[in-house]
């Protein structure tokens, strides 16, 4: 048994998925007390009700806040290379294309992803995950997408695997072989999806464990609908659930799409339209949005708003990545929503927590304080989590808990 005491404001997130328009609304408990048992929440509520024996093991919260442990459900966190040089590029008003036709762009990170070994790119993940656990995430997922040969991809997806054995943060794996066409196989998409949508390629996959979605970039400088249709569906009979980067660039139906395959989630959404809304609304498919990539990139960011107002359960993650949004940190990404995309903190808390978990299918055990879910709980030193997001790029986790333990504390 473990007491957590002295909160002062209990952040209570319903279980996941939450409709837009209720994510404003959660309730908070003032002076409030845990008690987790084994990985679970057994109970919590006004620490003057609280009943727990003496000896427990407690954590004193200090007055501090206490919200579920962050879920990032969008990530490409293992890759090699590092892409500075193109990022003074831009900024200097080189286009992406251009930068792709120099050379530049996603090839730098594919030619490194490739080069590497397998236990180099776990070296090169591990503190970046070190770090995600610091501001207090809790589950990320992680694609491949950076290999673009079978065995390239499958090594990226080995490396999630055993990054989830080497750390605390719960890892989930997307095969996203379907990122971009290599230089190898140019004009031939179909040609080289054939080859990354074998059987033999996606019963690996499934055999060995190492992916539990399949990802597609739906838009037109990567694979078409019916390209996406088609990888999703194969990939589908071995059981890996559907996912898009849809609607970034342009609009092209891709969310249409995703409502069509069942997908757990639509991601990007920049362009999305009021028929893609409808569908997304139809299909229960959850809307997961960016704001750090608009953000590094300085475009303009997805309509959160009417999505909220459309009643579509709306997710936040980092996107993390060497070319488009190099941000490892979930609050800071919060933070963009809030200013950016005028998200309240509440609603933006329950993006990264009960929405994301939906995203990722694991709203029945995480994403929320709710009784007899798992305890994976972020204990912050400031008293409201408004402040956690208004006070932007500010170290506020003082304690992060996954499934009962405590796995980071930060030092005095
Ligand atoms: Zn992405």
């Amino acid at each position: 048994m473990l007491i957590i005491k002295n909160i002062a404001e209990l952040v209570v997130v319903p279980p996941g998925p939450v409709p837009g328009r209720k994510m404003n609304h959660v309730p908070c408990i003032p002076s409030a007390a845990m008690v987790l048992e084994d990985d679970r929440i057994a109970w919590f509520g006004s620490q003057a009700d609280l009943h727990a024996p003496s000896n427990a093991e407690t954590i004193d919260a200090h007055g501090g806040c206490v919200i579920p442990g962050l879920i990032d459900c969008h990530t490409h966190t293992v890759f090699a290379g590092t892409r500075e040089a193109e990022f003074v590029e831009r900024i200097q008003g080189r286009s992406y294309e251009e930068i792709a036709q120099a050379g530049g762009g996603i090839r730098v990170t594919v030619d490194a992803v490739r080069k590497a070994t397998r236990d180099e790119l776990i070296d090169l993940a591990l503190p970046r995950l070190k770090r995600m656990l610091t501001h207090g995430v809790t589950t990320v997922e992680i694609k491949s997408g950076y290999g673009l040969t079978v065995e390239d991809e499958i090594k990226m997806l080995q490396a999630v695997k055993r990054l989830a054995g080497l750390q605390p943060i719960e890892l989930v794996g997307t095969y996203l072989a379907a990122h971009t066409t290599p230089r190898e196989f140019a004009d031939r998409s179909d040609a080289y999806l054939d080859t990354v949508f074998s059987d033999t390629a996606l019963a690996r996959i499934r055999d060995e464990r190492l992916a539990e979605f399949c990802d597609v970039f739906c838009e037109k400088t990567a694979f078409s609908v019916a390209q996406s249709r088609r990888v999703l569906t194969a990939a589908k009979r071995f059981g890996l659930l559907p996912r898009l980067h849809a609607d970034q660039i342009t609009q092209m139906g891709a969310t249409r799409l995703a409502a069509e395959v069942g997908a757990l989630s639509a991601d990007h959404l920049e362009h999305i339209d009021d028929a893609g809304i409808a569908a997304l609304n139809q299909a229960g498919t959850v809307a997961v949005l960016l704001p750090a990539c608009s953000f590094f990139l300085g475009v303009p960011q997805a309509p959160a708003r009417k999505l909220i107002q459309a009643d579509l359960p709306v997710a936040i993650a980092t996107d993390c990545n060497p070319g488009s949004s190099m941000v490892e940190s979930l609050p800071l990404t919060l933070s963009i929503a809030c200013t950016q995309m005028q998200m309240t903190p509440t609603e933006c808390l329950v993006a990264a927590t009960a929405n994301a978990a939906a995203a990722l299918r694991r709203n029945d055990r995480i994403g929320a304080i709710a009784k007899r879910y798992q305890s994976d709980i972020t204990i912050l030193d400031i008293s409201s989590h408004n402040r956690f997001l208004y006070e932007i790029g500010r170290y506020f986790v003082a304690t992060v808990i996954k499934a009962g333990k405590v796995v980071y504390r930060r030092s005095a």
